[in-house]
């Protein structure tokens, strides 16, 4: 049956002719179990909504809904859009397609209070989504949990631990309020095409913001010191008005380099600075 339960998605992406795109970073999951693994890493979702980014084909989609949640999904490639209408269709009431860039959806008023997260995405927005729903003073965030593919080295800096090789900003951002965790390794031979490195889910929960703490300052701090990552933070936040005085409050010695500081240190000196 076209659409039905049982299509193989290679038979619906031959269907609607979708051949995946480079430009738009395609690269497309057909292995149902393995879509219900991922699908599963939220949580029960029975009843719950998602706002799912690039469905694409409707795969992963598809799996979210077999878990009983209600979708919302915003795709900007028109060509999808056909057998994401099936999927629609299939799921009446369950499923709400937006066509357009999630880059510039208002993805809160979209998807609602408590939603849970997940996408498959290219590696430049899922970095750039990642950071907007890490961002911003208000805490905890409209959304409950993230769920998204990166290439497995985007997903290391994500978890890093301090003093290790991938430790930088995007640690600092992702844990400071977050845990953050690597909850699945994804073969390139898992998508179609196969990119060139491997894959992996990351799954990040918001817990209790540090009191007294502005996010914009914590930002600011780590850029300044990863920005210069080699030097000594005597040097790399000398143009952090008030941060060399604010080490020497914490007692944090002014000869370290930003990697060896751990989480809790950049909120203690965001936290003097705030
Ligand atoms: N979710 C499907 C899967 O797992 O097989 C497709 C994943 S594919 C890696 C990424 C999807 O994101 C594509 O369908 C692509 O068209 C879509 N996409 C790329 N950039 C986007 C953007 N800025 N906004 C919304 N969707 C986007």
């Amino acid at each position: 049956m076209s659409g039905g339960p049982a299509e193989p998605l290679r038979e619906v992406i031959a269907r609607h002719g979708l051949h995946a795109s480079k430009a738009l970073g395609q690269n497309f999951i057909l292995d149902r179990q393995l879509l219900a693994r991922i699908a599963a890493i939220p949580g029960p979702l029975e009843g719950r909504t998602v706002y799912e980014v690039g469905p694409g084909p409707g795969g992963l989609t598809r799996a979210l809904l077999d878990a009983g949640a209600n979708v919302v999904a915003v795709e900007r490639d028109r060509r999808c859009l056909p057998a994401l209408a099936e999927l629609e269709e299939a799921f009446a009431g369950k499923l709400k397609i937006i066509e357009g860039d999630a880059l510039a959806v208002d993805d809160r008023a979209e998807a609602g209070e408590g939603a849970d997260i997940v996408a498959n995405l290219p590696y430049n927005v899922g970095t750039a989504l990642l950071l907007r729903w890490l961002g911003g003073q208000d805490w905890p965030p409209w959304w409950r949990s993230l769920t998204l593919m990166f290439q497995r080295e985007v997903a290391e800096r994500i978890v890093a631990a301090p003093g290790s090789e991938h430790y930088g900003r995007l640690s600092v951002a992702a844990q400071w309020r977050c845990r953050a965790r690597i909850a699945m390794n994804v073969h390139r031979s898992a998508f179609v095409p196969p990119p060139k490195v491997t894959s992996a889910v990351v799954h990040i929960v918001p817990e209790k913001m540090p009191e007294g703490v502005r996010a914009e300052v914590v930002e600011k701090v780590t850029a300044a010191a990863f920005g210069q990552r080699r030097k000594m933070l005597r040097q790399s936040l000398k143009g952090v008005p008030g941060a060399l005085e604010a080490l020497d409050a914490l007692g944090i010695d002014p000869q370290r380099r930003a990697e060896s500081l751990g989480v809790e240190d950049f909120v203690a000196l965001a936290r003097a600075l705030s």
